[in-house]
């Protein structure tokens, strides 16, 4: 029988690799992980983490707008965007000081530099060589931009937890999660927001209703929505850019494009190795992980399915279940529960109206209430809340 170096070499040391090889070497299995760059992936470092924090900053200014309303007379607001980023930063290091100790206090082993397959069981980590019986691909995925007549000057989410300054103009392209959070986050900290994208409405796949919401709720608070078109150049103006799109143009001293992520497949040997990829380079898998390789899985946003981190975690908890402890172990969701961090914020689990009539067609009912909640009564802010309730009648 052969003889490997490991029983599980995960390669990426994300939300979703972190997981899986924690979970295989509780079971006893030998398992090594393979990280590029720095531990936590893209949730940790270039994600959910670090925009969260962001978005923090951003909603206690417009806290500070409150405190009047309730009895509070001088407020200090000044605000200094490279002490946020050096506090962020810091707090990643930490993190990655902390995900660190959680390998190594699982025993895990940790081979630092980009893996590239060389077949179906050896593995190039710099100059060494490892061979493992399973192999994990969970190298989540990267920002992409388009190529179009100045698309050199666009950024991307990356880009925005390095800024030297808050910029003065942002404008965001993209209708998904990632565009608008950071358009609330960058309004609330006092710059001209801009959003635009090809469709009417943002949050495509949601609830009408809460789409509709949310545009007005944004341009509330000041968010310039240029909806239905699509951006054809980018040109130097002033400092800035000038912004051309199939409609209209405009400047603004950022543009930032947030029209979806590619998979960090390439150059990974994957295809040499047999491995086949779908459009984009995503690894294609089927529910259980499994890549056309039988001794290689993939998990997480590489498989570019749901590209979230509970997600990529429970995957690789899943897969790590089947392959060393309980082979029954699976994780099917039927609906995920999403939050989305703009200002206002929103939360949603099961069906949209549309999508439940379209699966239960004469069967749905919907409740629903707009209010504004308590805390803007004092202040007399005009926020709004709605509350939505969609039912199966039978
Ligand atoms: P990743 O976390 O991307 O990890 C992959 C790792 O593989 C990386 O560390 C990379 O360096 C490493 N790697 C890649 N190639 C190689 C190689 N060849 N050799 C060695 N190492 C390699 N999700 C949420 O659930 N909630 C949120 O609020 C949220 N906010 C987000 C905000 C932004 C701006 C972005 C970009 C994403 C956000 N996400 C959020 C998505 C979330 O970050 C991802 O779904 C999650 O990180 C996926 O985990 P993963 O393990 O698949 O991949």
């Amino acid at each position: 029988m052969a003889q490997f170096d490991y029983d599980l070499l995960v390669i990426g040391a994300g939300s979703g690799g972190v997981g899986l090889a924690r979970r295989a070497a509780s079971h006893g299995a030998k398992v090594a992980v393979c990280e590029e760059s720095a531990y936590g992936g893209t949730c940790v470092h270039r994600g959910c983490v670090p925009k969260k924090l962001m978005v923090y900053a951003s909603s206690l200014r417009d806290e500070l707008g409150l405190l009047p309303g309730y009895g509070y007379s001088s407020v200090q607001s000044d605000f200094d965007w490279s002490r946020m980023l050096s506090n962020i930063h810091q707090e990643l290091d930490r993190l990655n000081g902390v995900y660190t100790r959680l390998l190594d206090g699982s025993e895990v082993a940790r081979l630092e530099g980009r893996a590239r397959l060389l077949d179906a069981h050896r593995v190039e980590v710099g100059s060494q060589q490892v061979t493992a019986r399973y192999l994990a691909i969970a190298v989540g995925g990267k920002s992409f931009v388009p190529d179009f007549p100045g698309s050199q000057l666009a950024l991307t989410s990356d880009d925005l937890f390095q800024l030297p300054h808050l910029p003065a103009s942002v404008t965001l392209q993209g209708s998904g999660y990632i565009g608008l959070e950071f358009a609330s986050i960058f309004a609330g900290l006092g710059s001209k927001v801009t959003v635009t994208f090809r469709s009417s409405k943002p949050l495509p796949d949601f609830d009408e209703e809460v789409r509709s919401f949310l545009l007005e709720r944004m341009q509330a608070r000041g968010v310039e929505f240029r909806v239905s078109q699509g951006i054809r150049e980018l040109r130097p103006r002033d400092g800035g850019l000038e912004i051309v799109s199939d409609k209209d143009s405009w400047t603004s001293e950022i543009y930032v494009c947030a029209t979806g992520r590619i998979p960090n497949t390439q150059g990974l040997g994957l295809v040499e190795a047999g491995v086949k990829l779908g459009e984009r380079g995503r690894v294609e898998v089927d529910s259980l992980c499994r890549t056309s390789v039988d001794n290689i899985f993939a998990i997480g946003d590489c498989c570019g399915g749901v590209q979230l981190t509970p997600y990529a975690i429970a995957q690789g908890r899943a897969l790590a279940e089947r392959l060393f402890g309980d082979a029954q172990a699976r994780f099917e969701p039927a609906h995920i529960p999403t939050a989305v961090f703009t200002q206002p914020a929103v939360g949603v689990v099961g069906l949209g109206e549309e999508a439940a009539e379209e699966q239960f067609p004469g069967d749905v009912d919907s409740y629903k209430a707009v209010f504004r909640p308590m805390k803007y009564t004092l202040p007399d802010k005009p926020e709004k809340t709605l509350m939505k309730l969609v039912v199966r009648r039978s």
